[in-house]
């Protein structure tokens, strides 16, 4: 079943077919017969699995959760099923605003307690459905925005955190499946979704779809590189560049992987329109880019793979430890520039300078969260601690590695590492971070 669990092969299988069929480079666009072809494949085999995953194991429970968008309205109606027959899933608490969702309406139980609806689920399953407004500002920009042609938000939007209560050692089989306009397609993190695609976090027991999303009529290049399976997709006609962003990537990434393997098997590059949030923004599988965003600014810096950096890391930082992931984001995206050839070594010194200046100007210091003079900061303790464990023979490297598949992203950890390679304290981390 291993292969039939992962829709992307077929895709990949699809695509290998299509491009030896003399399409080698170009903007794809869904097509009827592919879209046949993808949907009986998958009817059956999803279909399939999630109800032998059901019948082989009493603790599991199966969701599935749909969104149509309508663009008409510039809302998504969600609809999440629960089918189970012994009760396993009780209650689900919603955090979802009044103001964006509304007309909860489903089986069960229902009521709304300020900010968050709490649904009781049937003992046998049962439906949920209510409407999401799309868009949403970020500062004076949409960072989820639809159009009449698209709508580009994440999916986190659509399925809003929820606290669940159900029996131990019970867990969910999630899949997921995205509707609108008749000539609307959906790219996520979790690839193409033509039919259910599943939704899978081995460290949730109630699992919900996250990450970007871009639906409508869309541009889409996808390819293999650094055995990672990458697609960027964004809006037609919005002035996207996909192939320099591919470009970049095959440039890029494979430094990138080899130096942090957590980075994911399956990746989304999502576009918007001049009109959104101007900057770059990371989800876990997947990020959103603004088409006007450099690949790499002025400075040396590269807005890109500083989220890529991101991606790589498996969980946020601990509390209080911010500067730990902006610092790391920012000294790899240089790095990762300087070693892939992207920048000379005299560009690479001169963004330090640049920071130092910065960092002294404005008193930055480790912070969270952390942003501007702090990462500057941030990003060159990290260079200088990188100098110190070099001159002992070792390097910040194999520690980041280590640190980022350990999955406990905070102060004690790295210290920890970084003493275990010197065999003894650090001069550096001892400077900005007082002993135990
Ligand atoms: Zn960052």
């Amino acid at each position: 079943m291993g292969l039939i669990l992962n829709p992307r092969a077929f895709d990949t299988v699809f695509m290998q077919i299509i491009q030896i069929g003399n399409m080698p480079d170009f903007v794809e666009s869904v097509t009827s017969h592919r879209a046949r072809l993808l949907e009986a494949l998958f009817v059956v085999l999803v279909g399939s699995c999630a109800a032998c995953a059901q019948a082989g194991d009493k603790n599991v429970y199966d969701v599935e959760y749909h969104a149509e968008f309508l663009p008409a309205e510039g809302e998504a109606l969600v609809t999440l099923e629960v089918g189970q027959d012994n009760g396993l899933l009780r209650e689900l608490n919603f955090d979802v605003p009044e103001q964006r969702y509304s007309d909860f309406r489903g089986s069960g139980s229902l009521r709304r307690d300020g900010s968050r609806v709490i649904w009781s689920v049937p003992p046998r399953g049962g439906q949920l459905t209510y409407r999401v407004l799309v868009n949403q500002l970020r500062g004076n920009a949409h960072d989820a925005l639809i159009t009449g042609n698209w709508a580009v938000l994440r999916l986190d939007d659509l399925f809003p955190p929820a606290r669940s209560r159900s029996d131990v050692g019970s867990y969910s089989s999630a899949s997921l499946t995205l509707s609108g306009p008749a000539e609307w397609s959906f790219e996520t993190g979790y690839g193409r979704v033509d039919t259910a695609v599943q939704v899978v976090n081995p460290d949730r027991r109630f699992v919900r779809p996250v990450g970007w999303l871009v639906a409508g009529e869309l541009g889409v290049r996808r390819s293999e590189i650094a055995e990672r399976q990458i697609v960027v997709a964004a809006p037609t006609g919005e002035s996207f560049r996909r192939m320099d962003i591919l470009a970049f990537l095959n440039w890029t990434l494979p430094d990138l992987v080899s130096l942090l393997p957590t980075f994911p098997d399956q990746f989304l590059v999502a576009g918007g329109n001049r009109d959104m949030w101007r900057g770059a923004l990371s989800g876990p599988n997947s990020i959103y880019l603004h088409p006007d965003r450099p690949l790499i600014s002025e400075n040396g810096t590269s807005t890109l793979l500083h989220e890529l950096v991101h991606v790589a890391m498996p969980d946020p930082p601990a509390q209080g430890d911010d500067w730990i992931a902006e610092g790391l984001a920012e000294y790899y995206s240089l790095t990762v520039l300087r070693r892939s050839g992207g920048i000379s070594q005299h560009r690479f010194e001169s963004a330090f300078l640049k920071l130092k200046a910065w960092a002294e100007r404005d008193n930055g210091q480790l912070a969270d969260p952390s942003t501007g003079a702090n990462t500057a900061f941030a990003t060159l303790m990290f260079r200088d601690l990188d100098r110190e464990l070099q001159a002992a023979g070792s390097g910040l490297d194999p520690i980041v590695a280590q640190f980022f598949a350990d999955r406990q992203i905070n102060r004690h950890r790295l210290r920890d590492l970084v003493e275990n390679a010197l065999a003894g304290p650090s001069k550096v981390l001892q400077n900005v971070m007082p002993a135990h």
